[in-house]
């Protein structure tokens, strides 16, 4: 029997039957809030997702670059002025690259890379940057043995917050963010709360749940400014880095 099976028949069980033999109680004290009580048998079960393989997109999120086509992408003019290369996406200049599609509060998987030749220092070797909300960088650097400001580094929330390790791979090597980010909320003018931050680097921990105080900025102080949905950007910061296996799943 398959996985979605083994889900589906109790549910069918319980429609067939009524809530009387799902497993569960109705006698146990309600958790705070009041609408559940601890092991509630009529408790809604969690929709199923068919996990990827490894760093494999889930059966619910949604694929935004898969090594073949950039249709989910726009450049400042429209079209995308990246390449794709070898299956991964090239920064080759022309400015950011946003997708097409707006995205609030998510969880993002991405992967990149900065070249194996080292070329620059500090800021200017393999930086790139994660943009949420086209506001908020997850810097992209090659911070492997490569001094810089701490809030710049590679997996920093950019002016921000250091990662709490560097867990950044050799040069030319892939690495991977797994981030959940939490969007800011306005009414009118008024920020309501602020966006939030919790990020893996290469699986390790570097962010657990950070208030962002506000869009990302160099050398000045970050602030908030209202805005909805917003597109994800990838920064072209003049260092040919790229990306690939990239896909969200939006949380709101
Ligand atoms: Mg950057």
């Amino acid at each position: 029997m398959n996985r979605s099976a083994f889900v589906a028949l109790p549910l069918l069980l319980c429609l067939v039957q009524g809530d009387q033999h799902r497993p569960g109680y109705d006698d146990t004290p309600y958790l705070p809030g009041g609408q559940w009580r601890v092991h509630d048998k009529s408790r809604p079960y969690p929709r199923v997702v068919h996990p990827g393989d490894g760093t494999a997109a889930p059966s619910d999120a949604i694929v935004l670059f898969d090594g073949t086509s950039l249709d989910a992408w726009a450049g400042k003019d429209g079209k995308p002025q990246w390449t794709i290369d070898d299956g991964s996406l090239l920064v080759t200049g022309g400015g950011p690259l946003h997708t097409k599609q707006k995205f609030g509060s998510c969880q993002l998987h991405i992967e990149w890379r900065t070249p194996a030749k080292i070329k620059g220092n500090g800021q200017g070797r393999g930086n790139s940057g994660v943009f949420l909300m086209s506001r908020y960088e997850v810097q992209v650097l090659d911070s492997y043995d490569n001094p810089t400001y701490a809030d710049g580094q590679a997996a920093a929330i950019y002016g921000q917050y250091p990662p709490l390790v560097n867990a950044c791979r050799k040069p030319g090597e892939w690495q991977t963010y797994d981030i959940v980010f939490d969007a800011p909320k306005f009414e009118g003018e008024k920020l309501v709360k602020p966006a939030y931050f919790t990020v893996f680097h290469n699986g390790v921990l570097v962010h657990d749940h950070d208030k962002v105080i506000g869009a990302t900025a160099h050398r000045k102080l970050a602030h908030y400014s209202p805005h909805g949905k917003a597109p994800l950007q990838l920064q072209d910061h003049g260092n040919p880095v790229r990306y690939r296996n990239i896909w969200i799943r939006p949380l709101d």
